[in-house]
């Protein structure tokens, strides 16, 4: 009668919607400033002032039909011309707008990019831990997740166990850097290791592997950590970007595919990222905010609030005992569990009155993910409860 999949995926939201909604009734039953909310990943930073500005300017004195007409399917043409621009300025790449297709954020991108690319029986890596909607995404287009553990130590990629991955139906990779939920900027070193491994499995099977580049925190990393521009180090490479977290501005849903002009009949795919984008019923991206972020581009929401919340939530956690890697980017802290189970730990977690996102979704078991895009003042208040959590388990 209706697809069993679809109402599986429906009726079983996300453990972090999940823990969402519960931390929205217990807010309303003890007091918002009463319960530290570290489950979603809002930007708690407001959109730089550029946005208003636009939004404001174009809504006055702009076109108003064309405001809120469709653009054409892969978005406006002079975003598009912008947008390659500022990527050549900064990664010295040479796409031109004909390389650029707007999307409603990064969730599109990615789930666009993979139909364009899915045949039957192919297979996309990613590295654990990782988003979970890539699960979604990649098993919408019929295609297999294959899923390659991170180092624990360091959350870096394990090269010796991704090449042991890659088989002759390997259609791509997926590579987010930095990551959600390990906050974890994968090195250079990493990244080029990952990308030997990709040139040689190409030459011994004879067909593209491609290497999608999931970037929606590449602007938010703190202090001086270089963050590689993929496209410069593997042909084959789509990058799936969005202004959701860079600009503030999840719910305007607004991002882009940049096919890179190196990849062997980019054309092609390019075609067929316009063609997925169709049958995805995608249409175009929002007109309004096409135009708002080609009048904001390279400007950022002020991130320097995330560095300090992760240095206060870091510096207290490890004081209080807690064992977690220094995130580099993002606003994630990935906390090993104080029991085996992390979802056992996120229920203890709830009797003080924290909400910590229990990592097994993400396909990493034993830690959880702590959201620190909230404000200063939520981290200041929740700190006795975090150490009241450690003491717990002593
Ligand atoms: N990829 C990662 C790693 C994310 O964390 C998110 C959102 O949190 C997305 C993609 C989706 O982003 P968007 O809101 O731009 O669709």
């Amino acid at each position: 009668m209706i697809s069993e999949k679809m109402y599986e995926l429906g009726t079983n939201p996300s453990v972090i919607r999940d823990l969402f909604e519960y931390g929205n009734k217990r807010k309303a039953e003890i007091g918002a400033d009463k319960v530290f909310d570290f489950s979603i990943g809002n930007p708690s930073v407001p959109a730089p002032a550029c946005v208003k500005e636009a939004a404001i300017d174009l809504l006055q004195n702009g076109d108003e039909v064309a405001l809120h007409g469709y653009t054409s399917a892969p978005g406006d043409a002079g975003l598009r011309k912008t947008i390659a621009e500022y990527l050549n300025e900064q990664h010295g790449t040479s796409l031109t707008a004909d390389n650029l297709y707007i999307t409603v954020g990064a969730a599109a991108s990615l789930s666009i990019s993979l139909k364009a690319l899915a045949e039957e029986g192919d297979e996309f890596i990613t590295f654990a831990p990782f988003f979970p909607e890539y699960r979604v995404f990649v098993e919408n287009t019929g295609s297999q997740l294959v899923v390659v553990d991170c180092d624990k130590k360091d959350f870096q990629i394990d090269i010796a166990d991704f090449e042991k991955a890659v088989t002759p139906h390997t259609k791509g990779i997926i590579l987010n850097s930095p990551n959600n939920p390990s906050g974890v900027v994968i090195k250079k070193e990493g990244i080029e290791a990952v990308c030997e491994v990709l040139l040689n499995k190409q030459t011994e099977y004879g067909h593209p592997i491609f290497l999608i580049a999931d970037e929606p925190y590449r602007e938010l990393v703190y202090g001086d950590v270089e963050v590689p521009y993929l496209m410069n180090y593997y042909d084959n490479t789509i990058v799936c970007y969005s202004y959701s977290k860079s600009l503030s501005l999840p719910g305007e849903r607004i991002g882009y595919i940049a096919v890179s002009d190196q990849a062997a009949e980019w054309k092609k795919i390019f075609a067929a990222v316009c063609g997925a984008g169709r049958s995805l019923g995608y249409v175009c991206a929002p007109s309004l905010f096409q135009q708002v972020v080609k009048r904001c581009m390279g400007r950022t929401s002020d991130v320097s609030v995330y560095k300090k919340n992760r240095d206060l939530l870091y510096n207290a956690l490890t004081e209080y005992g807690y064992r977690c890697i220094k995130p580099d980017g993002a606003f994630y802290l990935f906390v090993e569990a104080l029991e085996e189970d992390a979802k056992a730990f996120s229920e203890r977690a709830k009797e003080f009155e924290l909400l910590l996102v229990p990592a097994d979704s993400f396909g990493t078991e034993g830690f959880v993910r702590i959201s620190y895009c909230v404000s200063t003042e939520q981290i200041e208040n929740s700190l006795p409860a975090f150490k009241a959590l450690a003491e717990a388990y002593q």
